[in-house]
């Protein structure tokens, strides 16, 4: 079985992924909430002869499929939640489908079964004899909050692997090799005491009193920490009536930085305003740490791979039909918006993009030695096993993720670009499986650019937050 037969065996299996896309297209349901999602995905490995492991990280949605035995163990990562408020129809204008229900505007849909498509062929390589060891599709659950890998990490499921491949649908086709901010999601909660705000006033001790002082006291901390860093936060309960003495109040903060340290720094120092809070405000504080995610570190040796085989694929056999609606979905965004993501190409291939509605000839890098202002959970797996990905032209050129656009392409012409997703990821598994020697100079390099190995960022008492509901 040669590449060429994994690509015409994917090939063959067309109908059935683009069905896939579009089930999970029309049922979007969000992180931790993807039963059904998960459910088909699992359950289509499980009649191909995967062994499924459920359940993981104590989340019902996250699981790993494995066929194969002994080394190498190749993983490939799928994800398929949807996010909130985004649900849209395939059209070329804003109509959604229910308003204010979830939608697929990051293309998660594709996602998980672009992977799963290369997981089933790497499979059928397996079981004819081709290729030895064991291949693995994992189901990643709440990629949107950054929960589902982290957790996942946490309960050892990645620690056997030798690398691990993935991808994301995006506006043109490159290996994706830009960092990401590692992250802490933590929500601090407030108990002060009630009291009637006008009669008595001087029996009540506000909890939104310590919410305002611990945000002000943030926004002073915030002149004297790295560049890179980032925080936000939204008051998640600020008190009732305003005639009450607030005496519970929460505030949900993230904080962002280059390196899981400079996060952890932040953390700390954000822990001791809390605590500054509750001195001057006469409460007490609770603090929930949610979730919390390394930076990205891509691997070159993989993504060298992968960029080969985009290159042998070319481009992604979009139709007419397809450029046409992607033309009429394209002039709905404004120049600006299109401007700014095309900013990140350089010349001819800007231009290139700007021409056509749909560009997916496979190109270098074009976000090396860059820092995404974003987090993603592939992150922690970057730190414990060589990890590669690539962007994959899905949208129309200038269109950004989480937009009813990328949405009703994602229902639509985007499931082209999964099944062309499938062939790159068997493809380059292949090659991880024939030539042993790209596994361990990957493994070098994982070795010689990461500062120390990874240790979990979720304390011991963390648990997977079932009712998070991110935006
Ligand atoms: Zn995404």
């Amino acid at each position: 079985m040669t590449k060429d037969t994994i690509h015409e065996r994917i090939e063959e299996r067309r109908t059935e992924l683009v069905s896939l896309t579009r089930t999970i297209w029309e049922n979007p349901e969000l992180g931790l909430q993807e039963t059904d999602s998960a459910g088909l995905l699992a359950n289509t490995l499980a009649e191909e002869g995967f062994t499924v492991e459920r359940g993981i990280g104590g989340m019902p949605t996250a699981f790993a499929a494995s066929y194969g035995t002994g080394d190498p163990t190749i993983g490939i990562l799928g994800e398929y939640d949807a996010l909130p408020g985004l649900s849209q129809k395939v059209g070329a204008q804003r109509e959604p489908v229910e308003v204010g229900a979830p939608g697929h505007g990051c293309g998660h849909n594709l996602f998980g079964v672009g992977s799963l498509g290369a997981a089933i062929a790497i499979k059928e390589a397996i079981e004819s004899g081709e290729i030895d060891g064991t291949i693995r599709y994992y189901g990643c659950p709440a990629e949107e909050t950054l929960v589902g890998k982290v957790y996942m990490a946490r309960s050892g499921v990645f620690d056997d692997l030798d690398a691990a491949l993935t991808w994301h649908p995006s506006q043109v086709s490159a290996p994706w090799k830009a960092r990401s901010l590692a992250m802490n999601s933590l929500e601090y909660t407030f108990t002060g005491q009630s009291a009637h705000a006008a009669d008595s006033p001087e029996s009540g001790r506000s909890a939104l009193d310590a919410v305002e002082l611990m945000n002000l006291g943030v926004e002073f901390m915030r002149e004297h920490i790295s560049e890179d860093a980032r925080i936000h936060y939204s008051i998640t309960n600020g008190g009732g009536a305003p005639n009450v003495v607030p005496a519970e109040a929460s505030v949900w903060y993230f904080v962002r930085a280059s390196t899981r340290s400079g996060v952890d720094r932040i953390t700390d120092w954000l822990d001791d305003i809390a605590d500054g809070a509750t001195l001057m405000s006469q409460t007490t504080v609770d603090r929930q740490f949610l979730t919390g995610c390394y930076d990205y570190i891509a691997n070159d040796t993989l993504s060298d791979v992968l960029l080969s085989n985009m290159r042998e694929l070319g481009e992604i056999p979009y139709t007419e039909a397809d450029r046409e609606f992607a033309a009429e979905l394209r002039d709905t965004l404004d120049e600006a918006t299109i401007e700014s993501r095309l900013s990140v190409l350089s010349e001819p291939v800007r231009s290139a993009a700007r021409d056509q509605a749909l560009y997916s000839e496979p190109m270098e890098s074009f976000d090396e030695g860059t820092v995404l202002s974003g987090s993603t959970d592939v992150g922690d797996v970057s730190w414990i096993t060589p990890v590669a990905q690539f962007w994959c032209a899905s949208w129309p050129a200038g269109t950004p993720s989480h937009t009813w656009q990328a949405v009703a392409a994602n229902g639509d012409f985007a499931a082209t670009s999964a099944v062309y997703a499938a062939k790159v990821l068997a493809g380059s598994a292949y090659d991880l499986f024939t030539t042993p020697s790209l596994i361990e100079t990957a493994n070098e390099e994982l070795r010689s650019t990461r500062p120390h190995e990874y240790e979990s960022p979720l304390p011991e008492t963390a648990e997977p937050p079932m009712e998070m509901d991110v935006n």
